[in-house]
C-alpha cells in the first residue's frame, strides 16, 4: 500500500492488519503498483477549531473513510499542517475549497440550530473539499442536496454516483496536482 501525501512525498507502509469491514477483509493493494489509482490520497483535516462539533467531523470522515478507496481522511498530528481545516461559526455552513482536497469548512451554527444534522453537515462540507458541487434542491438519499433535504434529512452517506464522483476525481489526478 502506498500513500501519498499533500506534500508529494511518498511512503511505503506495511499493513499489520488489514482493514475489517462488514466482517470481511478488505483487500490491501500492493506496493509499487504504477497507476495512481493505486494510491490511496491522504488528507489530513484539524478540528481544533470546530468547537462542539468535532466529533460530528470525525464522524463525516469517518463516512468518507468507509465509502472511498482513493482517499482517506485522518486527523492532523500536532503541530502538522492540516489540508483541510474546520471553523466552527455563528452562520451558515460553507466551505471554502483550497483546490481538490483542501480548503476550510466554516461549521455554521445556524444550521444546526433549524436542526439540521451536524454529522450530514460535516460528510456535505467534507464533499465540497473532496471537489462535489451542491445539487440543490434534491432528495436526502444524496449527500449534495444539502439543506434542500430539509432538517428532517438525516442521512449521512453520500449516494454510489456521489462516491464515484469522488473516487474518479483522486484517481484521475496524476501526483503533484495536489500541490
Ligand atoms: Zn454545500
Amino acid at each position: 500500500m502506498r500513500i501519498r501525501t499533500l506534500a508529494g512525498a511518498v511512503a511505503a507502509v506495511f499493513v499489520l492488519s488489514s482493514p475489517v469491514v462488514g466482517g470481511q477483509a478488505v483487500a490491501v493493494r500492493t506496493a509499487g503498483t504504477a497507476s495512481p489509482s493505486g494510491e490511496t490520497q491522504v488528507l489530513t483535516y484539524d478540528t481544533g477549531r470546530a468547537g462542539e462539533f468535532a466529533s460530528a467531523v470525525d464522524r463525516g470522515a469517518a463516512i468518507w473513510n468507509n465509502s472511498l478507496d482513493a482517499v482517506e481522511l485522518r486527523p492532523a498530528a500536532a503541530g502538522e499542517t492540516a489540508d483541510i481545516r474546520i471553523v466552527v461559526v455563528d452562520g451558515w455552513p460553507r466551505t471554502v475549497p483550497g483546490g481538490l482536497g483542501s480548503g476550510t469548512v466554516y461549521f455554521g451554527r445556524e444550521a444546526v440550530a433549524e436542526g439540521h444534522s451536524t454529522v450530514r453537515i460535516a460528510a456535505h462540507e467534507l464533499g465540497h473539499v473532496l471537489g462535489l458541487p451542491d445539487r440543490k434542491p434534491g432528495p436526502c438519499s444524496e449527500l449534495m442536496s444539502g439543506a434542500s433535504a430539509g432538517p428532517s434529512c438525516r442521512s449521512a452517506l453520500p449516494d454510489p454516483a456521489e462516491r464515484a464522483e469522488v473516487e474518479e476525481k483522486f484517481e484521475r489526478a496524476p501526483a503533484g496536482l495536489f500541490m
